[in-house]
C-alpha cells in the first residue's frame, strides 16, 4: 500500500533552517508549505532552487504570505493547509538586534508560537497536527550548569531569549493543556553557508574570504571570549523532524557536546585560506594580527592588522559559555551530528571565498557598486 504523503508547514521558511528543513521533507516526498513574509525586495534566494511552477498538477512546494503576527492569517493558512506537522522556525532571531526591537521580538517569537497553538485549538486539530518550537540554548543564558541539559534552569539573558522562553512554556502547556503533540527543540547554535549574514560565523567566514581577495581591509567584532556549541544547520533540520516522529511528544537539546570561542572560530577560518592570525592585546584594545601567509594567491604581509574589537558590537547582557548535554537525542533519536566544527569552518570559508571570487570578478569590470550595513 502506498503511504498518503504528509503535510508540513514551515513558518520562517525564507530562513536558513527553513532552506534546509524544505529541502529535508521534500526528499521525505512530504508536501511543504511554508510562510513568507512580503518584503520590498525578493526574500527567496534560500529557497529559489525549490520553486514549483503553480500551474504543476503535482506541486509540492507551496508558499502563502503570512506573518507570525497576525492570527487571522494563520488561521486561514492552517485551515486551508490542514497540516500533519507544523514546524514554527519563523522568528526574530538576533539577539543584539531584540535589544533594539524589544516589543516586536516579543510579539513574533513569543506570541507568535501562542497564535500558532491557538490555531490548532481552534481548528479542532489537537488530534491531527504536530508542532515543533524552535526553542533555543539562549534560554540558559546566565550559566547555571554545563554541560546544559533538557533539565538545566534557564536563565534569559535578552528580549529574543525572554520571549522563546514564553514559547517554549506556552508550548509544553499546550501539550498538558489539550493533548496537542507540541515538541520544543532546544537548539545550539547552528551555522552553514546559509547562515545570516551578521551572525558571527557568518561575519567571520565573510570576511575572511574578502580580506584574502583584497575586498575589505579589516573585521571588527565584539566579545571575542564568548563560548558556543556551534554545528550545522543541515544536521540540526534532521533533529527536528526526528522530533516529531517519536510516539510521544518531548523535548530535545540538540547540540554537538563540543564548544569552542569566538577568537578560535575567527584563526580556524582564517587558517582555512592559509592565513594564520595571532591575538594580541586585550578586551577592547585586542587585535589579531597576521603571522604568515601561506597561500600565494592573497597578498598579506605579516604584521597586517586582520581583526579588531568594536565595543559597539558588545550586548548589554552576554551569554558567556553555551555547551549542550546531547545525551537524549543521541539515545531516544538516535541523532548523531555528520559535521565537526573543521567540516563546518570549511564549508563555510569555501561558499564565501567563491562567492566573492563572483563579486571581485563584477567589481573590478565596474559592474558592482553596492554598500553594506553590517
Ligand atoms: P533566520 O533568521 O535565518 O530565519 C528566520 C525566519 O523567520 C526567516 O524566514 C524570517 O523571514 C522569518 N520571520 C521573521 N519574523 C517573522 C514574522 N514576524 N512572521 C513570520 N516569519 C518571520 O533563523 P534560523 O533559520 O537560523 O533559525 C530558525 C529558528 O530557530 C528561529 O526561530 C531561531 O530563533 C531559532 N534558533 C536558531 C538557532 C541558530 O543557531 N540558527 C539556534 C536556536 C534557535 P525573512 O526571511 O522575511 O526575514
Ligand atoms: P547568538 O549566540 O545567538 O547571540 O549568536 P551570534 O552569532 O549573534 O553571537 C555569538 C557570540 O558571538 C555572542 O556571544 C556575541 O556576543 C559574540 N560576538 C562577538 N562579536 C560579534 C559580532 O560582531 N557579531 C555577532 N553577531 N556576535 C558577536
Amino acid at each position: 500500500m502506498i503511504k498518503p504523503q504528509k503535510v508540513a508547514l514551515i513558518t520562517g521558511i525564507t530562513g536558513q533552517d527553513g532552506a534546509y528543513l524544505a529541502d529535508l521533507l521534500l526528499a521525505k516526498n512530504y508536501i511543504v508549505h511554508g510562510i513568507k513574509r512580503r518584503s520590498s525586495l525578493f526574500n527567496t534566494d534560500r529557497i529559489d532552487h525549490l520553486y514549483q511552477d503553480p500551474h504543476d498538477d503535482d506541486q509540492r512546494f507551496i508558499l502563502h504570505y503570512g506573518d507570525l503576527s497576525d492570527s487571522t492569517n494563520l488561521i486561514r493558512i492552517i485551515q486551508q493547509v490542514q497540516p500533519d506537522e507544523i514546524y514554527n522556525l519563523g522568528a526574530m532571531s538576533h539577539v543584539k538586534v531584540s535589544f533594539d526591537t524589544p516589543e516586536y521580538t516579543a510579539n513574533a517569537d513569543g506570541i507568535g508560537t501562542l497564535r500558532l497553538l491557538e490555531a490548532i485549538r481552534i481548528l479542532g486539530l489537537t488530534k491531527k497536527t504536530k508542532i515543533y518550537q524552535a526553542s533555543t540554548s539562549e534560554l540558559y543564558g546566565l550559566v547555571q550548569a554545563v554541560p546544559q541539559s533538557e533539565s538545566t534552569p534557564f536563565y534569559p539573558r535578552s528580549p529574543y531569549a525572554v520571549a522563546k522562553m514564553y514559547a517554549y512554556w506556552i508550548t509544553v502547556n499546550y501539550r498538558e493543556a489539550y493533548g496537542i503533540f507540541a515538541c520544543n527543540g532546544i537548539l545550539f547554535n547552528h551555522e552553514s553557508p546559509l547562515r545570516g549574514e551578521t551572525f558571527v560565523t557568518r561575519k567571520i567566514t565573510r570576511a575572511a574570504a574578502k580580506i584574502a581577495l583584497g575586498l575589505q581591509n579589516k573585521l571588527f567584532l565584539g566579545n571575542l571570549d564568548a563560548q558556543r556549541d556551534w554545528g550545522h544547520a543541515k544536521d540540526y533540520v534532521e533533529a527536528m523532524y526526528l522530533i516529531l516522529q517519536q510516539d510521544t511528544p518531548e523535548d530535545f537539546v540538540i547540540a554537538t557536546g563540543v564548544t569552542t570561542r569566538v577568537r578560535e572560530f575567527v584563526r580556524l577560518a582564517f587558517a582555512e585560506l592559509g592565513i594564520i592570525v595571532k591575538f594580541e592585546g586585550e578586551g577592547a584594545d585586542e587585535k589579531g594580527v597576521v603571522t604568515e601567509c601561506n597561500n600565494p594567491d592573497y597578498q598579506l604581509e605579516p604584521g597586517t592588522e586582520v581583526v579588531a574589537v568594536d565595543p559597539k558590537y558588545f550586548r548589554p547582557t552576554e551569554v558567556d559559555l553555551l555547551i549542550g548535554d546531547p545525551t537524549k537525542s543521541q539515545t531516544k533519536l538516535g541523532w548523531k551530528p555528520k559535521y565537526d566544527l573543521q567540516g563546518l569552518v570549511s564549508e563555510m570559508v569555501a561558499a564565501d571565498l567563491e562567492l566573492f571570487r563572483r563579486e571581485k570578478v563584477l567589481k573590478d569590470s565596474g559592474y558592482l557598486i553596492r554598500n553594506q550595513f553590517e
